[in-house]
């Protein structure tokens, strides 16, 4: 019950009685203890909610807040006092140094927080705290015309994920710097992360393939073959297969696909991670190099035609049309070896080196290299308007460690593929080669001249330059077979200078000598090529006439007698030189020369005995020689 009372007076002002007036209250008291219960459990409530909470009123006074809401700003506690104004609680947090106003001044800060917060759109605002904190604030107007507004410390997950962020940054970074084609898909096969590479190969912007279902991307043929790796894949275990596909850039890649599933905690695929690597030009290079070994390797083959085939090979390998080799010699490059479409480099063109392609980088002794000429730092020289080329890979030759050349492959186009550490190895390595060859054969030419020379001075007599004996009776013997081959007449002639030993005697050795050199001129003067003459003893001489007769051998035999005389005889000699000869027709018997020449031995001696200074026929035994 509430029960009022109050005093009665009379007129004179004395008590005069006592009025109650009892009502029963049970029912609002009721209410009120309801009421407060409510306020209780709200409070509870509120207290209970992990962020801070509070509600201001139409005239923007706090009307509750909760413990969470005081803790996040605790400079500012004392002043969350209900009545007060959230423009004051915010300037008690300002003096306690509360916020980061990120470089505003307090009452600028202070300006842009109130719009917010009069607003009140329920827009999610991140505030940052003098100590580092990060709150996530919404505020949302409340029917009464009130503001509602929750405070979420954010610190935590802010900084969890910019980690999140800078890891996924740091892999996308390392994904868009490899050369393979990374991709994930989702079990339906739409694209849920594609790298820079894969872009490329795949022709549009992550933007433009994310969301799409890459396969479909693809040339029929290839979504089969790609749509049974995805389905092995989907059934949980990684697949790697070695497979050629042709991608939307319009390039054919012999490709290494690895595809490896995503698994969910239940063992579930989740998606597809698929790494493509290009492995084209590995495989190319690993063909290259076999067919080098083969051709460097065969038995079948020439030099010239090995070389021939290098160079055909590395203008297949890198796909340039012009193949070349080339000697350098005192600043002038000649086209020593040459592949090219349609045959347009010959062999023997020579150029100053100025105007060809690299020079400074043959002198560096490195093989350059340049897709684009246009864009390398020989874009000014000369050689791009002398041989127009534009894209070149070359490396110098040495020979036994000294430059000798290059080797280079070059093309008027620039080049789309770029050339790899590989493809440097590879024309090293032709040039390593072909320079050993160089090297090869000019020693093989070395041993050949000495092998000529060595020949020569064992069948060379050194004071007359005529075959010596040996030489010259390997030669006759030749000549006898060819005689017995054809039938041609073939006649010898042995020759012997008369009273030689006088002339020593009387003149000395030295003039003996001359003479000799004398006789060999004279008569060697008056030979055919194909005649054989050689110096067969001291101061005898013999001679082959093929295809000559007795009476044609007799005519040239006389013409030189007559030469002898007139030319032997040195300046101060009074004896004119002569000499006697005997001449033998060769004849059936004749299997060697050996026979053949001692008849001709004994026509000369017979030629001696006469008198000298005379021509004799050899007669078969019965008959007498004919004398001349
Ligand atoms: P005949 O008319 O009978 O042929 O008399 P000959 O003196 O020419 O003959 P012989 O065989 O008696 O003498 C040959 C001489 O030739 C003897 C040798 O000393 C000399 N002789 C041999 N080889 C050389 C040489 O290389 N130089 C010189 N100067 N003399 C040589
Ligand atoms: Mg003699
Ligand atoms: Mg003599």
């Amino acid at each position: 019950m509430e029960v009022v009372s109050a005093p009665l007076f009379d007129t004179s002002h004395n008590l005069t009685g006592l009025l109650f007036i009892a009502r029963d209250i049970s029912g609002r008291k009721a209410l009120q203890d309801k009421l407060r219960d409510i306020a209780l459990t709200l409070e509870d409530a509120l207290d209970a909610i992990p962020e801070g909470f509070a509600i201001y009123d139409r005239d923007d006074r706090l009307v509750i807040c909760n413990d969470n809401y005081r803790e996040i700003y605790a400079p500012s506690a004392p002043a969350m006092v209900p009545g007060n104004s959230f423009e004051e609680i915010l300037r008690f947090g300002l003096q306690g140094k509360q916020y980061d106003t990120g470089g505003l001044t307090d009452e600028e800060w202070l300006a842009e927080r109130l719009e917010r917060h009069q607003s009140a759109d329920g827009t999610v605002i991140e505030q940052n705290l003098a100590d580092g904190r990060w709150l996530r604030i919404s505020e949302t107007k409340m029917r009464s015309g009130g503001t509602a507004g929750i405070r979420a410390d954010v610190t935590e997950l802010k900084a969890a994920r910019a980690r999140a962020e800078s890891a996924y940054r740091n892999l996308s970074l390392i994904a868009d710097n490899v050369s393979a084609n990374i991709t994930e898909v989702a079990p339906d096969g739409t694209c849920l992360f594609i790298n820079k590479t894969g872009c490329e190969w795949f022709n549009g912007t992550s933007e433009d393939l994310i969301g799409t279902n890459l396969r479909d991307r693809l040339p029929w043929k290839e979504r089969e073959a790609v749509q049974s790796i995805f389905l092995d894949a989907l059934e949980g275990e990684k697949v790697s297969v070695e497979i050629s596909l042709n991608f939307p850039d319009g390039v054919l890649r012999e490709c290494h696909l690895d595809c490896t599933p995503r698994l969910n905690d239940q063992g579930g695929v989740d998606g597809l991670v698929v790494l493509i690597t290009d492995v084209t030009d590995r495989k190319k290079t690993e063909r290259t190099l076999a067919e080098f070994y083969a051709i460097t390797s065969t038995r079948e083959l020439s030099h010239e035609g090995k070389i021939g085939n290098i160079l055909r090979l590395g203008c297949e390998h890198f796909d340039l049309p012009f193949g070349i080799i080339s000697h350098v010699v005192n600043n002038h490059y000649t086209i020593i070896h040459a592949h090219s479409p349609n045959g347009e480099l010959l062999p023997g063109t020579t150029c100053p080196l100025g105007d060809t392609h690299r020079v400074s980088k043959l002198e560096a002794g490195k093989p350059p290299a340049t897709e684009d000429s246009t864009q390398s730092e020989s874009a000014g020289h000369r050689c791009r308007e002398v041989l127009s080329l534009k894209s070149y890979i070359g490396a110098p030759l040495l020979v036994d460690g000294i430059p000798h050349g290059t080797i280079n492959f070059s093309a008027p186009e620039i080049r789309k593929r770029p050339f790899t550490a590989d493809d440097l190895q590879i024309v090293r390595r032709f040039a390593d080669w072909i320079g050993h060859e160089i090297a090869r054969q000019r020693d093989h030419q070395a041993l050949m001249d000495a092998k000529v020379s060595l020949e020569r001075v064992a069948s060379i007599d050194d004071l007359t330059q005529l075959l010596n004996r040996r030489a010259f009776l390997e030669k006759a013997n030749i000549e006898v077979q060819r005689f017995r081959r054809s039938r041609q007449p073939l006649t010898a002639v042995m020759m012997d200078i008369d009273h030689f030993k006088l002339i020593n005697d009387r003149c000395g050795h030295a003039v003996g000598d001359d003479v000799l050199r004398r006789f060999a001129d004279a008569v060697s003067e008056e030979l055919r090529t194909v005649d054989v003459f050689g110096r067969v003893g001291g101061e005898e001489f013999c001679l082959i006439l093929s295809d000559t007769g007795l009476d044609e051998a007799l005519r040239v035999c006389e013409r030189l007698r007559k030469k002898i005389f007139s030319e032997c005889r040195p300046g101060h000699m009074e004896q004119p030189i002569t000499c006697s000869m005997g001449l033998a027709a060769a004849s059936r018997e004749d299997i060697e020369f050996s026979t053949l020449m001692r008849k001709a031995d004994t026509a000369l001696y017979e030629a001696k005995d006469a008198g000298r200074n005379r021509c004799v026929i050899h007669k078969p035994e019965n008959k007498p020689a004919n004398y001349f």
